[in-house]
């Protein structure tokens, strides 16, 4: 019953044929040209792997190719340094070293380790450690009497996006926020590191984005419009982003910093056995005697970034399905992004191919390769705000790939669409295990990690990549899809061609490239397009049972369960509607087509009308105008929205949330109106469903 045996057989004649284009020589070659030089967001590097994207796309025979020029604030660094004053003097090095079998780490200084968007100052303070810096640890040590103001923190990488922890530490009443990598995460703990092994090695450094994205994301003084050239701006002091320097550092740097509060103040594993790091000693909070000083000074300006989208017209172009990877990196970027990267280049020469043979797709496709996602999602986000109206009156789907490089799949995505990925994956072969499908194979994972686990995991989508745009501002359902391994280099010197050649090996590009293009050409090309409302219900009716946990009893959620048992008896409904012309008959008439057998002629279902109801229930999700809240309205759906002090993980009816803090005589009443509200939200969509 478990073992579902491999159906490869189950792929249409064109999925067969698109599958025979793809090669793992070019895959590798194109890898290796992407990853040869830095190519951080607006560099001339960039540009000039801008106009080879656009050369290769053309190549695979794709004449409608064009390069969109957006301008972001964005920042690089022109000073930093971090010293420790007291009790002994001690000079961050802030470098990476050479690693000489790794060609491109020769060049050190490719991009200096900083964070993007990240805040300028000169401060001195008393060191403190709070862990991984996540609001709940500073409000543990505050609760302990630990007085940040005026401190530098020092908080460890993981947990959550590293923004929050800037902004954690800012409104603790912190001067500055030291971020490291600690060897418990992904350092000599977990295992042998580079070059020996793909941990990371002692002096290697996270760099990353601090943006405080929960209210917006993209370009940080455009929010909600595109940063084209000449475009409104916010003043700079308006822009979502620290206004307390911060640093990233490896764990050789943080060690002595470390060391100095050993003795001062809390002992970590008193408070918790995960303050405890991988160094080998006891860690301690402080404050003590140690003091440092952080000096950072950021240049911002506004610069030119590039998108390269790539247009297929499908037999009806009143509806389109996107493909995207970022192909801005923060150094040479093998992993992240260009495993992703060389992924979509090979799905185009595959569509490239099929459009020789005379074939068109039922529903157009754009491949989209954005520019300055590490700095916040700035590419997607500026042409998702810049092509508002068609995305939203003809958007399918969004499918995501950035980082997809090891041999575990795992995928995220709107509950819509979870079928369609057990479904693709059943038809592609694992490439380490090419006897099982790579379904099969997550499964089998997802059984050692949960043995009540039945089904697989596809989970929600909350933020991290550039998705967030097409779900969260656009209503798009969306796809996040990718390979994970052992990857201790993230955002890192060595995220190098030669990493991924030591360590972990090509093969995963292809098997990429097949789940990519598969569930694009189903969703592009199948008469009926291949999503399920009744998943969505599924997990509306979690969520909505959950909120007794998290609202006063006082608040009633009655009506929100009577909209939700509606959502269920109109999906309901309506998959049986879909049963009966089921998807796999669909990909049949592929063959029918080809050989001319009219499969068909009794089926009068109006597939117009029930594709529209599956791609647009999405969009009923959201409120265009008003969006989620005050606070936040560049976020619409009120589904899902990044967690705001999680930042990667998804927070579920996040209309809700903006409300639970609130204090004062109206509090019931405004949750019971947010939840009221959310009711009549979902109730429009189950009548959508419902309606003929
Ligand atoms: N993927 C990048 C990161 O996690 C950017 C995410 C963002 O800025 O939202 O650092
Ligand atoms: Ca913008
Ligand atoms: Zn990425
Ligand atoms: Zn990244």
């Amino acid at each position: 019953f478990f073992t579902v045996g491999i159906v490869f057989s189950k792929l249409s004649s064109i999925e067969k044929k698109l599958f025979k284009s793809f090669s793992l020589s070019r895959a590798k070659k194109n890898l290796k040209k992407l990853t040869s030089i830095a190519h951080i967001a607006g560099s001339k590097n960039d540009k000039i792997l801008v106009d080879w994207t656009v050369d290769q796309f053309k190549s695979y025979g794709l004449n409608d190719v064009t390069v969109e020029e957006y301008w972001p604030l964005i920042n690089f660094p022109a000073k930093r340094s971090l010293t420790l004053l007291k009790p002994t003097h001690f000079e961050a090095s802030l470098t990476e070293d050479v690693i000489d079998s790794d060609k491109t780490s020769r060049d050190q200084n490719a991009v200096p380790t900083f964070h993007g968007y990240g805040g300028s100052g000169d401060v001195t303070g008393k060191l403190i450690y709070v862990n991984y810096g996540s609001i709940d640890d500073f409000r543990q040590l505050k609760d302990l009497g630990v007085d940040f103001k005026g401190s530098i923190c020092i908080v460890k990488y993981g947990g959550m996006f590293r923004g929050v922890k800037v902004r954690a530490a800012e409104l603790a009443g912190c001067a500055g926020c030291i971020i490291y990598s600690d060897p418990f995460d992904d350092g000599f703990v977990k295992g042998k590191v580079y070059p020996e092994g793909p941990w990371r090695p002692p002096t290697s450094v996270q760099r990353g984005s601090v943006q405080y994205n929960h209210v917006y994301q993209g370009d940080a003084l455009t929010p909600g419009k595109p940063a084209l050239k000449n475009a409104t701006r916010l003043p700079f002091d308006d822009a979502n982003i620290p206004k307390i320097p911060s640093l990233p550092i490896s764990y050789a740097d943080a060690e002595p910093l470390l060391k100095a509060l050993v003795g001062s103040g809390h002992k970590a594993l008193d408070i918790g056995k995960e303050w405890q790091g991988g160094l080998k000693f006891d860690y301690f909070t402080g404050p003590g005697e140690a003091t440092v000083r952080l000096n950072v000074n950021q240049d911002y300006k506004i610069r030119p970034i590039w998108n390269v989208i790539v247009k297929i017209e499908g037999e009806d172009t009143s509806k389109i399905v996107l493909a995207g990877n970022h192909r801005d990196a923060w150094v040479f970027g093998a992993v992240d992004p260009n495993s992703g990267t060389a992924a979509l280049l090979e799905t185009g020469k595959g569509l490239g191919d099929l459009l020789k043979t005379g074939w068109k797709p039922k529903r157009s496709i754009w491949l989209c390769s954005w520019d300055a996602e590490e700095y916040g999602l700035i590419g997607s986000t500026e042409f998702v705000e810049n092509h508002i109206d068609e995305l939203k009156e003809k958007g399918v789907t969004y499918i995501n790939v950035d980082t997809s490089m090891g041999d575990n799949f795992a995928s995220s995505a709107t509950p819509n669409l979870s079928n369609l990925i057990r479904d693709v994956t059943k038809d592609v072969k694992h490439h380490k295990f090419p006897e099982f499908s790579v379904y099969d194979k997550w499964l089998e994972s997802s059984k050692e990690k949960s043995p009540f686990g039945l089904v697989t995991p596809v989970g929600g989508l909350g933020a991290g990549s550039d998705f967030v745009p097409f779900l969260q501002h656009a209503g798009i359902s969306s796809i996040s899809l990718e390979f994970r391994g052992e990857y201790g280099v993230y955002h890192s010197n060595y995220d190098s061609f030669y990493w991924i050649k030591e360590t972990q090996g090509f093969k995963s590009l292809i098997t990429t490239a097949e789940i990519y293009s598969l569930t694009l050409l189903r969703l592009s090309d199948s008469e009926v397009v291949p999503m399920s409302p009744l998943h969505y219900w599924l997990e509306l009716f979690k969520y909505s049972t959950d909120l007794v946990n998290i609202l006063p009893i006082e608040v009633s959620i009655k009506k929100l369960l009577e909209s939700v048992e509606v959502f269920k008896l109109n999906s309901l409904r309506f998959e049986d509607r879909l049963k009966s012309i089921n998807d796999n008959k669909k990909r049949e008439l592929n063959f029918q087509k080809e050989e001319n057998i009219n499969y068909f002629n009794t089926e009068q279902e109006n597939f117009k009308l029930i594709n529209e109801k599956l791609i647009f229930l999405e969009r009923k999700f959201c409120l265009f105008k008003d969006g989620i809240g005050k606070r936040r309205k560049w976020y619409k759906h009120f589904i899902y929205a990044p967690g705001e002090w999680a930042g990667y993980d998804l927070e579920y009816y996040p209309s809700i949330r903006e409300v639970l803090s609130i204090k004062g005589e109206n509090r019931i009443q405004t949750m019971q109106y947010e939840v009221d509200k959310l009711a009549g939200i979902i109730k429009v969509a189950a009548d959508y469903l419902g309606s003929s």
